[in-house]
């Protein structure tokens, strides 16, 4: 498994107004937009590429296209449904999937509630949205669950982490898994309720509002 914590000066300003209490739903829905597709640039740096002959205006040439299979993204709903335009921006010929699950917040324990992803992710890669990665839970059963249908690596796309969800992960898959985590911040820790401090509070209600 492989941390990338994102330095780049337009990402952590971008994160600090998302952090801000103040900033209201439709500033945080635009600016998370923004940072995702910074952050899928980064994590797209392994994306596979086939050769591709193209002809300019002045002579032939050989460049890329994606390679088959498409890449696949997939939102964690609700919270990273906020992510899949900024992601999707940036690959739009990638086929995107869906897998709804809901953290316990009592347990922290999480639970998958719809599922829309093929069956067969042989020699797929990846891309999963999840803005916060705290205990590592809900990350952990979706990289299992595709890793488990055959993709060949996992790439979790998170606005912030914590240390005790990171330390989880690793242990779960061990440092060799084909898995990655790109995050614009590391953040100090997990408060008593499974919240990321100082983190920038529920995502999905910062998204959407509390429903
Ligand atoms: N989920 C959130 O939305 N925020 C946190 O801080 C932790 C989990």
């Amino acid at each position: 498994m492989r941390l990338q914590v994102v330095d780049h000066p337009l990402v952590a300003h971008k994160l600090t107004v998302l952090r801000d209490a103040s900033t209201d739903s439709p500033t945080f829905r635009r600016l998370a937009d923004e940072l995702v597709t910074l952050l899928a640039y980064e994590a797209t740096r392994s994306v596979r590429v086939e050769p591709q002959d193209v002809v300019t205006p002045v002579a032939p040439a050989t460049g890329v296209k994606l390679a088959q299979p498409k890449p696949l993204v997939v939102p964690i709903l609700r919270a990273g449904l906020g992510m899949l335009d900024g992601m999707t921006r940036l690959i739009p010929t990638a086929e995107v999937g869906f897998l709804g699950m809901i953290r316990d917040e009592t347990t922290l324990q999480a639970s998958t509630y719809a599922t829309r992803v093929p069956e067969d992710l042989s020699g797929r890669q990846v891309y999963v949205l999840d803005p916060m990665l705290a205990t590592g839970g809900t990350l952990a059963a979706a990289a299992g669950f595709f890793l488990d249908r055959g993709a060949a690596d996992v790439t979790a796309i998170c606005l912030l982490a914590a240390p005790e969800g990171v330390a989880a992960l690793k242990q779960v898959f061990g440092e060799d898994a084909p898995l990655t985590i790109v995050v614009a911040g590391m953040d100090r820790k997990l408060n008593d309720l499974g919240y990321i401090v100082p983190g920038l509070g529920d995502a999905g209600d910062r998204l959407y509002g509390v429903v």
